[in-house]
């Protein structure tokens, strides 16, 4: 079998993956800020990721994975602000829908989830290092990072100081207000002086909150180290966010601070469609109403991780017909619970089985490519329905199609069962109208029937001259 390749940011191509010590892959991704609901962008890169780590489990890796949560920042304090509540409580309150949505989408939890706020003294101590090496420098209460210190600046984001000079920005202060902080407009701040009325912490420069890429620097290094094997995130972290955090840990350790650099697409929606046709399935919570996690993960990993998606209902209910297929010919497995938490393998029984498996782990050594492992799985899907009369074969094939399938984290679970009560309520109310109809046609024997079918099960009709009412039983 071939060797896992990857596409790294850094360097521009891909790569032969070779972790630092042996069997030992230390991966960092950066997680959300908490102050809103997720929506599918966070579900594509969480879904991405977690792929990642599945399969170099799988591959046989050790994996230590480690997704942080950023829970105070200026976007949590806005939001604190409008709901006239604690900032803390709308962090605690977004980690929990954020848990639930990574729970719903069958998204493993990571090894470590490290919140910012708990490690605020590491931070500062972080800080006063890079000063002691001449990286960085206290302002009229802030501390910036003295980016000309650091020759390597620009290379992860292939830009130069001079293109950044002409883009410096800073959100929380006027440009004025910086010029005059700032030895160089392209300095960026590790730590924010700011008002006693916000969330903040004493430091040596006074009252003031990390700068959010130094967050990222600081809990790599205490829960993982000074260099780790892969570094993930969305494509829109590469620069400014990223690059800062390398510079800030290269000149703290003079070590690099990832191996590998990986970025994921964006998920694309045309804005002017966006608020009407999509309406409630922006987010997670309402794409779950009405698709599964497993027709949701089918969706984002029938595209490569670095292309972008083009998102439309339409391409969502496409994807919801391809994963009936799969699931029609899951279902050939008879309940194996044991397969529930994949990692293993069914047994590779003969050639067909051992065709699908190499076309499977040679797409995913090739940079991750989901597209095609996913099409591998569709073609066997194929080859269990021609094998109509074996029930044998085709049971023993569709055990091999679930545990490749869970390698992508999806189950193939028989979701028919699943059905929400407020879909149920909905099919109640629909027999209802199928049996006025009936009635309407004098049709009484269709009408008895129905009325009789739902008494069966604990649903009682009511006829009225406004119409039929029901009760459950
Ligand atoms: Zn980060």
């Amino acid at each position: 079998m071939s060797d896992l390749q990857l596409f790294n940011t850094l360097t521009g191509k891909k790569e032969t993956f070779l972790p630092r010590q042996g069997k030992t892959v230390h991966m960092y991704a950066c997680g959300p800020t908490v102050y809103d609901m997720s929506h599918l962008g966070h579900a594509r890169t969480f879904i991405v990721w977690d792929v990642v780590q599945r399969y170099l489990r799988y591959s046989g890796y050790d994996v230590v994975y480690v997704r942080n949560i950023t829970d105070v920042d200026d976007k949590i304090i806005n939001r604190a602000k409008e709901k006239d509540v604690q900032p803390d409580k709308v962090a605690r309150e977004f980690i929990y829908h954020f848990w639930n949505d990574m729970h719903r989408l069958n998204i493993e939890a990571p090894d470590f989830e490290p919140r910012c706020t708990e490690y605020i003294a590491l931070m500062i101590d972080f800080i006063e290092a890079l000063i002691q090496k001449g990286h960085a420098y206290a302002s009229e209460g802030d501390v910036y990072f003295k980016v000309e210190s650091f020759k390597d600046y620009g290379k992860l984001g292939k830009k130069t100081v001079e293109d950044l000079l002409v883009g410096a920005r800073e959100q929380t202060r006027s440009q004025e207000e910086l010029k005059e902080r700032k030895q160089s407009p392209v300095d960026f701040a590790l730590w924010k002086g700011a008002d006693k009325s916000e969330p903040g912490w004493q430091s040596p420069w006074g009252y003031g909150r990390p700068g959010w890429h130094l967050e990222c620097s600081t809990m790599i290094k205490e829960v993982l180290g000074e260099t780790i094997d892969i570094h993930a995130g969305g494509e829109d972290l590469v620069f400014p966010h990223h690059e800062n955090e390398i510079a800030q840990s290269n000149c703290l350790h003079g070590a690099p601070l990832a191996r590998y650099w990986l970025h994921n697409g964006f998920v694309k929606v045309n804005a002017e469609k966006m608020s009407k046709s999509l309406g409630n399935f922006s987010t997670i919570d309402g794409l779950l109403g009405t698709f599964s996690a497993d027709t949701i993960r089918l969706f984002v990993l029938q595209t490569h991780y670095r292309h972008p998606i083009d998102f439309s209902i339409d391409s969502l209910k496409s994807a919801a017909t391809a994963m009936g297929r799969l699931l029609r010919a899951a279902r050939f497995a008879e309940d194996t619970d044991s397969h529930k938490n994949g990692n293993e393998i069914g047994n590779v029984q003969d050639d067909v089985t051992e065709a699908l498996h190499k076309e499977f782990i040679e797409a995913m050594n090739n940079d991750f490519n989901t597209a095609q492992a996913v099409s591998a799985l569709f073609s066997f899907a194929d080859k269990i329905f021609n094998l109509k009369g074996d029930e044998k074969k085709q049971q023993e094939y569709a055990r091999v199609l679930k545990s490749h399938a869970m390698v992508l984290g999806l189950t193939l679970e028989d979701n028919r069962q699943q059905l929400d009560s407020d879909t149920s309520a909905q099919l109640v109310e629909l027999l209802l109208n199928l049996r006025d109809r009936a009635r309407q046609n004098k049709d009484y024997q269709a009408s008895d029937f129905i009325r009789d079918q739902l008494a069966d099960r604990g649903i009682s009709v009511m006829d009225s001259k406004e119409g039929a009412t029901w009760e459950k039983a």
